[in-house]
């Protein structure tokens, strides 16, 4: 019953649905080929199938506990960790000039799906990759030598510190302060709540990324700046100095990720000794949400494909048990053939083990070719690649996070009482995908998105759609019967979405338009996904 990472599956979905090849004949990033792409999926499986997945049902079990001497995850994760750093994992798509290799984030994007067979040991390296974005793109020279370098090798890890209490969805409500100091550093104080990995012991020092308000900022997101604050002050020399005041107070019980911290952090807690936490403006004064909406692209893809490795591994786990367990007799059996058949001979096991493969292979694709527009845009500041990345991200993390809830439900159905009974492990795959489309925007908040800014004039959906029908065409052109019905049904799917599309655009303003936003995601992303698998399905 162990996770096998599913290569041929990942290296087709970016080879024939995805559109990679692009990135390789874009001529951007040097040793790119599709020798090297088959090589790095084949060392990312070995690390997924021997180090990664493996420890997930113990990291489940044993979770992660706040002590004295701060919080400790499970010892099995921090071997996982080794190995993944010694691998130069974190380093895949990370910038060269500070010890990244430079490669396509779909590329790392693809590696990212198979550690997401254990997305409680996953988040730690995703939050480090959202902070080496923010620093990227926005900090000093003098900081990234200082930070970055050590957080891309994976050293040191990241933290994204927005949530406060009265501040989810609505970051603009942010409390936290900073006050500026005489050296140019800023006392950080206050709290923030659900930060991933805000304390562990996996690495020697974390790198918090913090937003808080200086003296006299605006109200709301135009008075938000981002700070940068050690775990430990570090020295001009590299080596670690004094703990910072900064502290996780509190772990959250949570219905799943038990292993992965998520952490009550306080700031300054002592701050009539030291003033509050130490920490540095990242980018101007009052442009943290900047700063913030540059990862968040990619952060948002990133939890996406949580729910694309979640939904794999769920689904290869509910077929190994519809493999194995007998009930039933084989369906249209002889009278006298009492013997017991394997599950997955039932119609309605297909139905569902059918249904897990279907929409998760959907997402999947749908997930990649946003990672690859993303690179697109990067790469050659191609325009419309841009669009499409920006159209595709809502859609990428909403609806590969919705079918990760519904495919890990039907795991469980599949293993019927045994699913609801924990030591299978069908259940933490629920538990686990459950808030996939809580965090990193909700999925109502990413539907908004979509019918909001996404949407605009409707030319970018309409570009979309032109290639939805150019695949069908493509199937109906090839006279091969399954394919000529593939073309059909997605010639009608695709008419319903342009239509809503339409309707949609004409009532742009209206309340109506965000009451039906999550319906609308849901119809994008099922059309979307059809279009990749019939890609897909002409191309073998
Ligand atoms: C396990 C976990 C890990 C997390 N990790 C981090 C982290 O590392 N760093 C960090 O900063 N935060 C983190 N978060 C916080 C997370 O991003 C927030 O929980 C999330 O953004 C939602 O905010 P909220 O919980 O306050 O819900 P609320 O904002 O109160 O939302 C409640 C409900 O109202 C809906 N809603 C809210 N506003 C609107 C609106 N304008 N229109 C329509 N519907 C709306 C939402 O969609 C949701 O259904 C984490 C949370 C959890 C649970």
């Amino acid at each position: 019953m162990a996770y096998r990472a599913p290569v041929s599956a990942i290296e087709f979905a970016l080879m024939q649905e995805a559109g990679f090849q692009r990135l390789i004949d874009s001529g951007k990033y040097e040793d790119l080929s599709d020798d090297l792409l088959t090589a790095i999926l084949d060392e990312a499986a070995k690390l997924a199938n021997d180090y990664v997945a493996p420890v997930n049902w113990e990291g489940d079990q044993t979770g992660s506990h706040l002590t004295d001497d701060g919080v400790k995850v499970p010892e099995s994760f921090k071997a996982a960790y080794s190995k993944y750093i010694e691998g130069g994992w974190p380093t895949l798509a990370a910038p060269a000039e500070y010890g990244g290799q430079g490669l396509p984030l779909a590329l790392s994007n693809a590696v990212t799906e198979m550690m997401n067979s254990n997305i409680g040991f996953q988040l730690c390296p995703m939050l480090s990759n959202g902070g080496v974005e923010a620093m990227a793109a926005h900090a000093s020279e003098e900081q990234k030598e200082k930070y970055l370098r050590r957080v891309i090798s994976g050293e040191w890890s990241a933290t994204m510190n927005l949530t406060e209490p009265h501040a989810g969805s609505d970051v603009g409500n942010i409390r936290s302060k900073a006050m500026p100091q005489e050296d140019g550093s800023y006392k950080i104080t206050g709290t923030k709540i659900y930060i991933t990995y805000g304390d562990h012991d996996m690495t020697d020092n974390i790198i918090h990324l913090v937003l808080a308000r200086t003296p006299g900022a605006p109200e709301g997101t135009k008075g938000i700046s981002l700070f940068v604050v050690p775990k430990f002050m570090v020295n001009d020399d590299g080596s670690l100095g004094a703990a910072n005041d900064v502290k996780c107070i509190g772990l959250e019980e949570k219905l799943g990720i038990h292993a992965s911290p998520t952490c009550v952090m306080a700031f300054g807690e002592n701050v009539d000794t030291t003033g509050g936490a130490t920490g540095w403006l990242v980018g101007p004064e009052h442009g943290g949400m900047a700063c913030m909406f540059t990862m968040m692209n990619n952060a948002r893809l990133h939890v996406g494909l949580q729910g694309v490795g979640v939904a794999e591994a769920a689904t290869q786990h509910a077929l190994d048990y519809a493999q194995e367990r007998k009930q039933g007799r084989k369906p249209g059996a002889a009278k006298d053939d009492n013997d017991a058949v394997a599950i997955i001979n039932h119609p309605d096991v297909r139905r569902m083990l059918l249904t897990m493969r279907a929409l998760t292979d959907a997402a999947r694709a749908i997930c990649y070719e946003n990672g690859v527009m993303a690179d697109l845009a990067h790469a050659t500041g191609d325009a419309e690649a841009k669009a499409k990345n920006d159209l595709l991200t809502p859609i990428s993390k909403a609806f590969s996070t919705d079918i990760a809830n519904e495919v890990a439900s039907l795991g469980v159905q599949i293993h019927g009482g045994m699913g609801f009974v924990e030591e299978t492990g069908a259940a933490q795959f629920m538990r686990d995908a459950r808030i996939l489309p809580i965090y990193e925007g909700t999925n109502g908040i990413q539907a908004m998105d979509l019918v909001g800014r996404k949407l605009g004039n409707g030319d970018t959906i309409k570009a979309y759609i032109g290639e939805m029908k150019e695949t069908a065409e493509n199937c109906r052109q090839s006279n091969n019967p399954v394919l000529v019905d593939i073309a059909e049904r997605l010639n009608k799917s695709v008419d319903v979405l342009e239509t809503t599309t339409d309707w949609l655009v004409a009532q742009r303003g209206s309340l109506d338009v965000l009451a039906g936003a999550t319906p609308y995601l849901r119809l994008f992303g099922l059309v979307a996904g059809c279009h990749y698998l019939a890609r897909g399905a002409h191309a073998v």
